[in-house]
């Protein structure tokens, strides 16, 4: 890795820093700040707590020589509470998707594949994406042929194999071609040692488990070939956050099963133990609390 300039750095320190990005925009970005990932898309969250952050990232990723454009805010909510079978949400802030790049002809480039897209042309789309997005050039063909074949199908098989690849590789975003692909697994190595030596405090953060003893209610269920995919809601906070979980699992659990289990959050991804079956919530919904407008 070619020498990194202090604005550089301070980027990457005010990435590690705040409160903003999640553990899935921190790496990438990271990682983009360093000039070891050409490209990448995350999103920011801004909350009454750091009204400043938006204008503090970009005037960061500017003098750092950047390229990046965004989307309009979004709101977004968080499940504030969860009151028997009520599960109370509250709106939270405002998100904004940024696109950022190394260089003014990835950005060029990103126009193009969004153009690409748009019309359907989806090989070359992908492609263009796997250079702006510094992916292994075998999984890149992998992908195409997959686009191509339509082979994206949500079966048991298909989302195991993305959890298996997520679990092997946590600090690439590609859809590695195989659990075998040496590219990736170079990549996967180049990523952390850049990780590990610019950005320690995250990186501690980041590859520590964190083990939480919680009940998970079965809040959503997507039948598969074979079993299901849950969305299991956390009753205990991780990370000071009620949070809902993809478990997927050949056993059969209904909507509202309370189940007792370990949740342990490593990198991206939660790896989740079921120990039994406590008991069925009836009823369960959500509350939705917006604010309405002129009324206090
Ligand atoms: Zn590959």
């Amino acid at each position: 890795m070619t020498a990194i300039s202090k604005e550089r750095k301070q980027l990457v320190y005010f990435i590690e820093s705040s409160e903003c990005f999640d553990n899935i925009a921190k790496p990438r970005l990271i990682l983009t700040a360093l000039g070891v990932k050409p490209g990448c898309y995350c999103a920011l969250k801004i909350t009454p707590k750091n009204l400043d952050d938006k204008f503090h990232f970009e005037a960061h990723l500017k003098r750092a020589g950047l390229f990046f454009k965004h989307s309009p805010a979004k709101s977004f909510e968080e499940i504030s509470e969860i009151r028997g079978n009520a599960v109370m949400w509250s709106l939270k802030g405002a998100w904004y998707g940024y696109d950022i790049f190394n260089s003014r002809d990835l950005m060029n480039k990103f126009r193009k594949y969004a153009d690409l897209s748009m019309k359907n042309k989806h090989a070359e789309a992908d492609r263009l994406a796997g250079l702006i997005y510094g992916y292994p050039a075998c999984c890149i063909k992998q992908y195409v042929r997959d686009h191509k074949n339509n082979e994206f199908k949500l079966t048991y098989d298909a989302l195991k194999k993305a959890q298996d690849l997520d679990k092997k590789f946590p600090f690439v975003s590609n859809n590695a071609c195989s659990l075998k692909c040496r590219k990736t697994s170079a990549l996967n190595k180049k990523y952390e040692t850049a990780l590990k030596t610019y950005a320690k405090h995250f990186y501690r953060q980041y590859s520590a488990p964190l083990a939480v003893k919680t009940d998970l209610i079965v809040e959503g269920i997507n039948a598969l070939d074979k079993g299901n995919e849950y969305a299991l809601l956390s009753v205990s906070k991780i990370n000071g956050h009620h949070m809902i979980l993809s478990y997927i699992s050949r056993e059969k659990y209904e909507q509202g099963a309370v189940l007792g289990g370990i949740a342990t959050i490593k990198y991206d991804y939660a790896d989740i133990k079921i120990k039994k079956v406590k008991k069925m919530l009836e009823g369960l919904h959500h509350i939705r609390k917006l604010p309405l407008l002129g009324k206090k």
